[in-house]
């Protein structure tokens, strides 16, 4: 099947689908990007997904030439066009900062470019969620912060592509990335937890990571539900004497870990933690409705 594609206001042919090789995503990777999960139409955290991507366009100083009903509605029309209001499906929201490669140096009047990609979802493999994935430490050692990058989704990911493919030479599922004094910040995507006794820990977000949306549904579930969670400094030494493990993203949402590097992790997969929380989630996912 042919699928559609939202092109600056248009919706496209795949095969027809197009921006001009000047435009500065594809020049300079000058671009953001959202990637979000829609759970039979509806997308969960809709609101959260295009306030991050708003809120990352004016840090960074995009001309903001469409607001979040624009986005919002551009997101459901290229749902239906796909026929995908039945099924999961990702989708996924590109803005760069448009048509303009002379210089590096921009100007706050070029026009954004906006498309948006729907599809059915590959690639998820149900033993992970049963028998837990594995990850590795990728050789990038990233600083912990005083970068003003890594909390943005740039389309700019070579670290990123990098780092995963790291993890594929390696028969690992993901690769974490840590800094040269040994902290634990994220993987190259997602973000990382895990569980000590009966206390939930992930890095705070002052550390040069994504501000993840289902990092935050994962904390607000724990604190609803009277499970303890901590946001604070992740030293890998600690982190692998830990009883569970687990990743979490908006597509994969919360996939356990069974090995870090040569370290194995938990009798039973996923430990108990992470199985009640992978049931609040789901829950929450799907009670969604916007
Ligand atoms: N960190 C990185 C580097 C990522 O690429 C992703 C996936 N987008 C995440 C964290 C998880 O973010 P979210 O929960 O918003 O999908």
């Amino acid at each position: 099947m042919c699928g559609y594609i939202f092109v600056n206001g248009k919706m496209a042919a795949e095969s027809r689908a197009m921006v001009s090789v000047k435009d500065r995503g594809f020049l300079y990777g000058d671009g953001l990007y959202e990637t979000m999960k829609s759970y039979k139409g509806s997308i969960f955290m809709v609101d959260d997904h295009v306030n991050r991507l708003l809120s990352s366009m004016k840090v960074l100083r995009y001309n903001i030439t469409f607001d979040k009903e624009y986005i919002k509605e551009a997101i459901k029309k290229t749902i239906a066009r796909n026929n995908l209001n039945r099924m999961d499906s990702f989708v996924k929201v590109i803005v760069t900062r448009g048509i303009h490669g002379a210089d590096l140096y921009f100007k706050s009047s070029y026009r954004p470019s906006i498309i948006v990609i729907a599809g059915k979802i590959k690639n998820l493999d149900s033993a992970d969620y049963k028998e837990g994935i594995k990850i590795i430490s990728s050789s990038i050692k990233r600083p912990s912060m005083g970068s003003p990058l890594y909390s943005h989704k740039l389309i700019n990911y070579f670290e990123n592509i990098y780092a995963k493919d790291e993890a594929h030479r390696n028969g690992a599922k993901e690769a974490i990335f840590l800094t040269r004094g040994h902290l634990v910040l994220e993987g190259a995507s997602s973000n990382i937890f895990y569980v000590r006794g009966n206390t939930v820990l992930t890095p705070p977000l002052t550390q040069n990571i994504l501000p993840g949306i289902t990092r935050k549904v994962v904390i607000d579930l724990c604190r609803e539900n009277g499970i303890r969670v901590k946001e604070r400094k992740v030293y890998y030494c600690d982190f692998i004497e830990a009883d569970e493990i687990f990743k979490t993203s908006s597509i994969a949402e919360i996939v356990p870990v069974s090995k870090v590097d040569r370290f194995e992790y938990g009798k039973r997969i996923p430990g108990d933690i992470t199985l009640r929380i992978m049931e609040l989630y789901r829950e929450r996912a799907f009670l969604y409705k916007k």
